[in-house]
């Protein structure tokens, strides 16, 4: 049944939103690290469509078989079989789960985003790095509704035989500014994907009101994400189409005093 493929077992880190999608009706870009100590891209996965006992959350562990991604060269993309994705561990809780995480990913953890940009020309494409002094988190005005193609998108017959769910378009892009631990560093201007800062969005919007809503995702995406309490690192990887490095989502472990202590 999965001739072909080849089996990963992957630890959840990012999910990006939901966008429409032309073949899919809407995909979600998932990164994670396999067991083996690799970055991996999962696309495309209609993650709303999964069945319940499918859709993994961040930090769970997965097994899936993949092929290398077709029609998209960046060496860490592989198309999973969608009805092949099981969920074999949920998230551990608290410390462990960060402890669990940072096995896996602060080995691969760069230096700088200056550095992995230069990486990007062998064909790196996911990555992450401490930024050494974030100067500004914001937001900007988007459209408030998809265009009249991705609503086409999103009602298409194509690959589901199931009642389609409304996918809400967030009116707003989060960008952050920083600079990395770069003597030659110019600084960094650049957007958030992460499927947390929507959703945080659309549950938030109803309590606290737009203006409110945007306030507080700036307060907890930069000062408690970026608290001096905290071990604070970006997920970045590049763009399909541009091939520049966007963030996917902040990996904030609490500081380990213990190691502060005595180094
Ligand atoms: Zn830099």
């Amino acid at each position: 049944m999965n001739f072909g493929h080849e089996k990963k077992r992957v630890l959840i880190l990012v999910k990006t939103y939901p966008v429409p999608s032309k073949n899919y009706t809407e995909t979600v870009c998932t990164v994670g690290v396999t067991e083996e100590g690799k970055w991996i891209r999962l696309f495309p996965i209609s993650y709303r469509y999964l069945k319940d006992d499918q859709q993994y959350p961040k930090y769970s562990w997965i097994e899936v078989y993949v092929t290398k991604a077709v029609g998209d060269n960046r060496i860490e993309s592989f198309n999973p079989k969608m009805d092949s994705i099981k969920v074999i561990r949920p998230p551990l809780k608290g410390k462990n789960q960060w402890n669990e995480a940072k096995s896996l990913l602060l080995p691969l953890a760069a230096n700088s985003l200056c550095e992995l940009s230069q990486k990007r020309d062998g064909n790196i494409s996911l990555g992450i790095f401490k930024p050494l002094a974030v100067t500004d988190f914001y937001w900007e005005k988007e459209a408030s509704d998809w265009t009249e193609e991705e609503k086409q998108r999103l009602i298409q017959d194509s690959l589901f035989d199931i009642e389609k769910k409304p996918l809400e378009k967030t009116p707003y892009s989060f960008h952050y500014r920083f600079r990395c631990n770069e003597p030659t560093c110019t600084g960094h201007d650049i957007t958030i994907i992460d499927w947390e800062i929507h959703q945080a969005f659309r549950s938030w919007r109803r309590k606290y009101g737009e203006k409110g809503t945007l306030n507080k995702i700036k307060d907890k995406w930069l000062n408690t994400m970026l608290s001096p309490s905290r071990d604070t690192y970006f997920i970045v990887g590049t763009h399909h189409v541009f091939k520049t490095f966007i963030i996917l989502g902040v990996f904030w472990p609490p500081e380990d005093y213990q190691n502060t202590l005595f180094n």
